[in-house]
């Protein structure tokens, strides 16, 4: 007998001789019925916590300001142009410092 992780509901199924049960399932309830009701609230839970996240920006926004054209994938633009901001503002950084020790020597 061992614990293995079901990759369906998430639940720990104990398997012994080529069958698995899961721990949790209530008698009065069929293992796989078990299972299924676990898996729709593993999904369901899933689902609200990425609208939770997906709430908190607007990627049509983020992209729109990248320069992302009308029919482009917004998180591919979104991938594809932050880290070109990214290093750009760096090179402006450095320009500026370097510029300001100019400016000292003179
Ligand atoms: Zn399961």
């Amino acid at each position: 007998m061992r614990r293995i992780h079901c990759p369906k509901c998430h639940t720990t199924l104990i398997t012994s001789g080529g069958i698995s049960i899961h721990e949790h399932a209530p008698q009065k309830e069929s293992d796989e019925a078990f299972c299924q009701r676990t898996e729709l609230q593993y999904l369901r839970d899933w689902q609200a916590s990425a609208m939770q996240c997906e709430s908190q920006w607007d990627p049509q926004y983020i992209a729109g300001i990248l320069g992302c054209k009308l029919g482009e994938d917004t998180r591919r633009v979104i991938m594809r142009e932050v880290p070109k901001l990214v290093a750009r503002n760096r090179e402006l950084e450095q320009g500026l410092m370097a510029i300001q020790a100019l400016m000292k020597l003179a």
